[in-house]
């Protein structure tokens, strides 16, 4: 069974139409990025395939679930139990350290666990920097934070969106390689926008996005 089933996805902002007619189904363990010009719908994708946001028409089944006919707190419980999120800001809270960051994720899921948030957090490499706030962490460790925090209770999909874009290359590399020996270690999904092509072929299927259409899906590697 697909991992996400969107079905002639719409979505209109005014007289904007950001969306205009998506399908696309997603297996579970895929890595896809969806790529594009500024403008051309990949956020407004990512976030109705995660329930971030709804669709104008069409809907969306997300493991099983027709989360188009989930009540605004059960679809807030589901978004808790399956997904977890990385951004391109941090959106870490600032006067809590790296360790109470995530802890604040585990508590809104289910009960903080310290030494469980720690252990997270030496396994993206932040082991000496568990007691630090926000603002003594680099734009990288920060978004090493940031993924410490989304995988925290174990999601079955994880969406990042544009997570790099405030890296420099190095850096990027270094968040990529994390997400991808996570992602080889965990049995989770990603789907990932970027604007950057260097970023989208780190995925296992490209899906490039114009004008609120899907105008190509294909393996990553292939032109
Ligand atoms: P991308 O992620 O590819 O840059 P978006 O999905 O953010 O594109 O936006 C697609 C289109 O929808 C754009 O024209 C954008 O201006 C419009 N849009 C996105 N969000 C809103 C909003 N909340 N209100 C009005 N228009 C929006």
């Amino acid at each position: 069974m697909s991992l996400i089933v969107a079905e002639k996805i719409e979505k209109s902002y005014a007289t904007n139409a950001a969306l205009r007619g998506v399908n696309i189904a997603i297996e579970p363990r895929e890595w896809v990025s969806i790529t594009g010009p500024s403008g051309s719908g990949k956020s407004t994708l990512m976030n109705i395939l995660g329930g971030l946001d709804l669709p104008t028409a069409g809907c969306v089944r997300l493991n099983g679930t027709d989360i188009c006919a989930l009540s605004e707190d059960g679809l807030a419980r589901f978004r808790r139990e399956t997904i977890g999120y990385i951004f391109q800001q941090s959106h870490l809270i600032p006067y809590l350290s790296a360790t109470e960051n995530v802890m604040l994720c585990q508590y809104f899921h289910s009960i903080p666990d310290e030494e469980e948030a720690r252990e997270a957090l030496r396994r993206v490499g932040l082991g000496h920097r568990l007691d630090h706030k926000p603002s003594q962490l680099s734009g990288g460790e920060q978004q090493r934070v940031c993924i410490a925090r989304a995988l925290i209770n174990s999601p079955k999909l994880l969406l990042a969106d544009e997570p790099t874009g405030n890296l420099d290359r190095e850096n990027t590399r270094v968040v990529l390689e994390l997400l991808k020996r996570m992602y080889d270690e965990e049995h989770f999904t990603i789907v990932l926008v970027t604007h950057d092509p260097f970023v989208a072929e780190w995925a296992g299927r490209v899906v490039g996005m114009e004008d609120g259409h899907i105008v190509f899906d294909r393996k990553a590697g292939e032109t």
